[in-house]
């Protein structure tokens, strides 16, 4: 009974609980998540995560991974457990595991009978960098065998490319790459269309140390025109720049007249929940300075009361201190490198709490 009138009372229409129970066979450089050491979460653990935020919600969606989907053995029988947790169909994210996909051959059949027509796969270049990127050797090779897996299969693949500096010079080999392995012609033969698209992400987490060799519009003019084409597509952009964003040194100019602040809290929040209970708002990496407690130590409630009162150091920066004063404390005003405007904020954002934490 009590239950019933604490859910009539919440304010979160949708909670979503995402436990990263097996973690990542990678440690690619571009992870925005950041690298940790991998969990070997239990169902009881799932459960007992779900049980947490379940009083606060209506409708509670429950997820076994953030890092990797699927990494773990038990795959099936914990999509069913998540699908029996939450009050809501679940559909499978187009993300997958490569390293599954190629050691398990009923993996890709699973991923057909739940309806994935389309699945990401991320390349940096060639065989060396894709490796490199990815932090794995073999990378490249697998991905090369899980995209014959997937159109065996009827599913499409969608490529991702991070750009940076170091590695524009391989462009021009991910659209020989394409072209050589007959993408656009085999998706249509089973009327999917096969995309790709090339982007340098986010800056935080991992991909934060790539700052020194983030894009510029130099390397966004050396794109070759097949993968510009297949990047305005998929953006429904008209220009590269739109997709790219503008240099630090544009936005750190127009930001210094922003006095704005705001909140990161909303009314269906997602919340990434480590291997040792420790809770973040899915908002960038999950650093201790978006920490909002560990669920087994201060419970959900706790963790719901820190979220809803921007108590985490980031969020409390973000509600007092104005974009202006992040920007004059970490901006560079004379970067070319390209960001997204909210990318740029949350850049500055974690840079200023990393500084304030060092302190
Ligand atoms: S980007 Fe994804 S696949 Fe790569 S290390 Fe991070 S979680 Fe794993």
């Amino acid at each position: 009974m009590e239950t019933e009138i604490q859910r009539l009372e919440t304010p979160y229409s949708e909670i979503t609980v995402c436990l990263d129970m097996a973690g990542c066979p990678n440690r690619c450089k571009h992870c925005w998540l950041g690298h940790f050491p991998n969990g070997n979460l239990s169902e009881a653990d799932l459960r007992f995560a779900a049980e947490q935020f379940r009083p606060f919600t209506s409708c509670l969606v429950v997820d076994d991974w953030y890092r990797e989907p699927d990494f773990n053995a038990k795959y099936k029988e914990r999509w069913k457990l998540c699908e029996s947790l939450s009050d809501q169909p679940r559909t499978h994210f187009e993300l997958l595991s490569v390293w599954r996909l190629v050691r398990d051959p009923e993996y890709v059949k699973w991923l057909s009978s739940l309806g994935l027509k389309t699945a990401q796969l991320t390349l940096f270049g060639g065989e060396k960098n894709t490796d490199y990127y990815t932090g794995r050797k073999n990378a490249y090779r697998e991905i090369l065998e899980a995209i014959d897996i997937l159109i065996d299969n009827h599913i499409s693949p969608r490529i991702q490319v991070f750009l940076n500096q170091a590695n524009i010079d391989e462009m021009p080999f991910i659209e020989a790459l394409i072209t050589e392995l007959r993408l656009e012609e085999r998706c249509r033969e089973f009327d999917e269309k096969f995309s790709c698209f090339i982007h340098q992400g986010s800056c935080d987490g991992e991909n934060e140390k790539l700052y020194p060799i983030r894009v510029t519009p130099t390397e966004v003019q050396k794109i070759p025109k097949l993968l510009a084409e297949y990047t305005l597509r998929h953006f429904h952009k008209e220009n590269l720049l739109d997709v790219f964003g503008k240099t630090e040194q544009a936005l750190y100019e127009a930001l210094l007249s922003d006095h704005s602040t705001a909140s990161y809290v909303t009314d269906k929040p997602v919340f990434y929940v480590d291997s040792h209970f420790n809770v973040y708002p899915n908002i960038t990496s999950p650093t201790p300075f978006w920490l909002l407690g560990n669920l087994k130590t201060d419970g959900a409630e706790k963790v719901l009361e820190n979220y809803a009162k921007n108590r985490s150091l980031a969020q409390s920066v973000r509600m007092n201190v104005p974009v202006c004063e992040l920007a004059k404390a970490q901006g560079n005003p004379t970067s070319q490198r390209l960001f997204e405007k909210s990318d740029y904020i949350q850049y500055l954002l974690n840079t200023y709490c990393q500084s304030l934490a060092d302190k």
